[in-house]
């Protein structure tokens, strides 16, 4: 398996005149490996996007070191680096630079010198990946939400990068727009191989991670796949996360006597227990 990033120790302080220095991070490690989709939970002020801004270099930790592709990420290196990952923030209104969506996602290449027909080609490769290939010439502003979301993924696609990196990308959308999101994620995942850590308070988008890092006050509380991470509900529940529907009610269930085998992740599972061992008899 091949390292893609990788946080050892790292701990981060904010000084704020006139407070006391905030530890943001504190002592956090783990390692996200090429292909994986890691999400990123934890509630409001634990520390997540100041772990996203260590990633993308624009925070450097007052302790521990963050390792992009094997090196220690650095001033000298940080534009190198950054060159080869994608990054995509909640507000999808303030992501936007040109006045059509093929401009938009043509702006970071025209940036980076690519030649316009490799541009085009790319313009064109990318919003087909989100789905946006006949909004070409749209303005962005027009476009929904999970539009302008699928948009700003593209950009950050062709650059063609090795870390695709959401910060609540999908907070500020409707339903819809987080599924169209959450969809094309997955989608090049499956396809591209693509290394993704999203973070996320979706919960839906949580069960289909690879593996889930909980944050807590700073510190990282736990990390494994979602069943690992979901199999204590209550330890969730006391940091302020939310569990998934499905968990939830076969909770509710089993404390109404109802027997239950095992955990319920998601709504498909726990109807299809409920039917064969409760009301198929
Ligand atoms: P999250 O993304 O999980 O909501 P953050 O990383 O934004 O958490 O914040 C973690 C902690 O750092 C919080 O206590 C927050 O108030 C503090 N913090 C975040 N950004 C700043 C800043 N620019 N200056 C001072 N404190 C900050
Ligand atoms: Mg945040």
């Amino acid at each position: 398996m091949k390292e893609i990033l990788s946080m050892d120790q790292v701990s981060f302080s904010y000084h704020v005149e006139g407070e006391e220095a905030r530890k943001a991070v504190d002592h956090v490690s783990f390692t996200v490996n090429e292909g994986e989709w890691i999400a990123i939970v934890g509630h409001n002020g634990s520390g997540k996007s100041t772990l996203a801004k260590l990633m993308i270099g624009l925070l450097f930790p007052s302790e521990g070191n963050v390792n992009l592709f094997l090196e220690p990420l650095t001033e000298e290196n940080l534009w190198e680096i950054r060159s080869r990952m994608g990054i995509v923030f909640q507000n999808p209104d303030n992501q936007f630079v040109g006045s059509t969506v093929q401009d938009d996602v043509a702006f970071a290449l025209e940036n980076n010198g690519v030649l316009f027909e490799e541009m085009v080609t790319r313009v064109h490769e990318s919003l087909q990946k989100v789905n946006m290939a006949d909004f070409l010439d749209h303005e962005p502003h027009h476009l929904s939400g999970g539009q302008k979301q699928r948009v700003a993924i593209a950009g950050a696609l062709a650059l063609r990068p090795e870390l695709l990196i959401l910060d609540e990308a999908t907070s500020m959308l409707d339903p819809q727009g987080r599924d169209e999101v959450i969809r094309v994620v997955s989608e090049l995942k499956q396809e591209t191989g693509l290394t993704v850590i999203s973070i996320t308070h979706d919960l839906e988008e949580v069960l289909l991670a690879d593996r889930i890092i909980v944050m807590n006050r700073g510190k990282m509380l736990k990390v494994g796949t979602p069943a690992e991470i979901f199999a204590d509900g209550e330890e969730l529940e006391r940091i302020g996360l939310d569990l998934p529907f499905a968990l939830k009610v076969s909770g509710l269930l089993r404390e109404a006597g109802l027997p239950l085998d095992g955990e319920h992740m998601t709504e498909e599972e726990l109807v299809n227990e409920l039917w064969t061992s409760h009301f198929s008899k």
